[in-house]
């Protein structure tokens, strides 16, 4: 797991709508894969940092994403349309085993022949309000098979 999050089963979640409450834009770092470093620095200068071999959005000193602004307390995104992929996943998190100690009855999932362990962020205020999270797996799942395709 990683740390801060608190992964549940989809089927446990159940339902979700994202608030605009900011919080996922301030409490983790956010990691950007290679091209997308790459192509926000040629974009907007020097947006992103290296730690070792991985690549993060440089963050304000409250912890908070450059790109994040509010409008009264309305979150938005300043690069919604160019946000990184870890954004637009966001509280979702797929893989291909199950993780310890999660429910597996709830995380499975099993699109086009392939069984995928999709789980939620529950520290996400939208997590258990909303919609139902079954009419987008396939969505998530289709930005997850995107994204990790990026070098
Ligand atoms: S923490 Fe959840 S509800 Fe708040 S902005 Fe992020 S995705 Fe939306
Ligand atoms: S890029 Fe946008 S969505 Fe991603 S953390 Fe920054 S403000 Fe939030």
């Amino acid at each position: 797991m990683r740390k801060g999050h608190e992964y549940i089963g989809w089927r446990e979640a159940e339902t979700w709508r994202c608030m605009r409450c900011g919080y996922c834009c301030k409490a983790f770092a956010i990691p950007l894969k290679f091209i997308e470093a790459l192509e926000l620095t040629r974009r907007y200068g020097p947006v992103a940092m290296q730690i070792g071999e991985k690549y993060y959005l440089v963050k304000r000193n409250d912890g908070s994403c450059i790109f994040l602004r509010y409008n009264g307390p309305i979150a938005y995104c300043q690069i919604y349309l160019e946000r990184p992929g870890c954004c637009r996943l966001y509280p979702f998190h797929i893989t291909k085993k199950p993780l310890k100690g999660e429910g597996v009855k709830n995380a499975k999932i099993k699109i086009n022949g392939t069984t995928l362990y999709l789980y939620v962020d529950a520290t996400c205020p939208g997590v258990g309000v909303g919609y139902p999270i079954k009419n987008i797996i396939y969505k998530i799942v289709e930005l997850w098979e995107k994204y990790k395709k990026y070098p």
